[in-house]
């Protein structure tokens, strides 16, 4: 498995969703990505008194998990993410390291009494990623709003951003890969 994405369920995540987000980076990317078997649910980070999941323990928890020759460890699951000083996350990335976390609680239509949506959540849940993965290969935030490294605050910047990098964000993406040594043989 050197050289390559892979990608962890963090508790249960419909088989078809991981697929359909690891075929975005594949395409988007050129790096092979595969899913990975599940990880149990991160009670470990569980908040009660917010009754959310703090991402900073499961990214830590990631870290240690993490196989040390592969480019990126990310994370999936549908608990809701924080980190202390924000209300909520849609994920959060070690910034220029290998592991992620991505949650999709608030990127399902239904969290904003919409009708289930499969393809948008999808959708959403690939620029997510994206944007994660920028982040360990460390790109910074994009002031372009419809490039994928546009930071996301509401779901309204998700939706309103493309599922790419803008040409200069995709440029220093290329060059990032080029020189990291864990990217070794994992072009696909
Ligand atoms: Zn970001
Ligand atoms: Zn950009």
């Amino acid at each position: 498995m050197s050289g390559c994405v892979i990608i962890c369920p963090v508790g249960f995540v419909e088989k078809d969703i991981l697929d359909r987000i690891a075929g975005h980076i594949e395409a988007r990317c050129g790096v092979v990505c595969r899913v990975f078997q599940k990880m149990d649910k991160p009670e470990y980070a569980y908040d009660e008194r917010r009754c959310q999941y703090n991402s900073k323990l499961i990214l830590k928890h990631l870290i240690k998990l993490s196989p040390k020759d592969i480019l990126g460890f990310m994370g999936v699951t549908h608990v809701d993410l924080f980190v202390p000083i924000l209300k909520y996350v849609f994920g959060l990335a070690e910034m220029e390291g290998q592991c992620s976390i991505i949650s999709m609680h608030r990127l399902r239509p239904q969290f904003y009494d919409r009708p289930p949506d499969r393809d948008l959540l999808v959708e959403r849940a690939r620029k997510t990623a994206l944007h994660e993965l920028g982040h360990c290969l460390g790109l910074t935030h994009c002031r372009n709003r419809r490039c994928v490294m546009y930071s996301s605050t509401k779901i309204e910047d998700t939706d309103f951003k493309q599922a790419d990098f803008c040409p200069t964000c995709s440029e220093l993406f290329k060059w990032q890969l080029d020189k990291c040594p864990r990217a070794s043989g994992c072009k696909s």
